[in-house]
């Protein structure tokens, strides 16, 4: 559930022009303030609509634009400030940028307050999902660095962005067990397949580890992406199995068991 500060409650700025429009875009990316921001924003949201007041002034008043630069604005209380919003093209990605991305910024910087606090990388969620539903956003998530010649949106932030910018501590569904029998791990009684949000437990680390082994290129990090996704497909051809990129039964116990008769198992 979004936490939503709108344009009048942060005591925005009127923009100076019209925005351009939009009806839908790939994604979003991610943004930092850069430069310093003191921590003692964290204990004080006060401060947070301060910086975000400051932001729009540096933004119109530095940089000539018609409004703040970005789309969505996040501090470390999981409010999401409203900036051009949804279906507005922003103008913090960079000249030629802006009407592929949404352009979202989490309140951290090169010093002082760095690491985003769990409840900033929620709001930064919140604020995409937002914009895929009031936007259109689509589902790529990037950082600004992407495509232009940047630090932002800093080394934390844009580890988490490239990791899946997922939420905080997303607990599994139900841990699942893996019991293994004679080097042969049974299987754990459910199909491996991808889906948002992504399925992740020890059954799907077990089975990375088991194609890794094999020789199979594929990260053991046990969430079932589309990585995953993908080495499952060619497994499956490898060994004869309907192409469907879903662990199922069969195609668990092939991961196990499958011998190739002759010498390469990859082909
Ligand atoms: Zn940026
Ligand atoms: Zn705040």
């Amino acid at each position: 559930m979004i936490d939503l500060v709108t344009r009048r409650e942060w005591g925005a700025r009127a923009p100076r022009g019209s925005y351009g429009r939009l009806s839908s875009t790939r994604g979003v990316k991610v943004h930092y303030t850069g430069g310093h921001v003191s921590p003692d924003i964290v204990g004080d949201h006060a401060r947070c609509v301060a910086l975000v007041r400051s932001i729009q002034n540096h933004h119109m008043d530095g940089n000539g634009w018609i409004d703040v630069g970005y789309s969505m604005l996040v501090c470390p209380h999981r409010k999401v400030f409203e900036g051009r919003g949804p279906k507005h093209v922003p103008a913090a990605n960079g000249s030629g940028l802006n009407s592929g991305h949404y352009a979202v910024l989490g309140m951290v910087g090169d010093t002082g307050l760095t690491e985003p606090p769990d409840d900033m990388l929620h709001g930064i969620v919140d604020a995409i999902e937002y914009l895929r539903e009031k936007g259109g956003a689509g589902r790529e998530v990037k950082g600004h660095r992407d495509g232009y010649s940047t630090t932002c949106p800093g080394d934390r932030l844009y580890r988490w962005v490239k990791a899946g910018a997922r939420r905080p501590d997303v607990p599994e569904e139900k841990p699942v067990e893996v019991v293994v029998r004679d080097g042969v791990a049974l299987w754990p009684g459910r199909v491996l397949e991808l889906v948002d949000p992504m399925m992740r437990g020890e059954d799907v680390r077990a089975w990375q580890a088991r194609l890794a082994r094999r020789g199979w290129r594929i990260g053991v990090d046990g969430w079932y992406g589309s990585q995953s996704r993908t080495v499952c497909r060619s497994w499956q051809r490898a060994v004869g199995l309907p192409v469907t990129g879903k662990v199922d039964e069969a195609t668990w116990e092939s991961t196990w068991s499958w011998t190739k008769p002759s010498a390469d198992e990859k082909d």
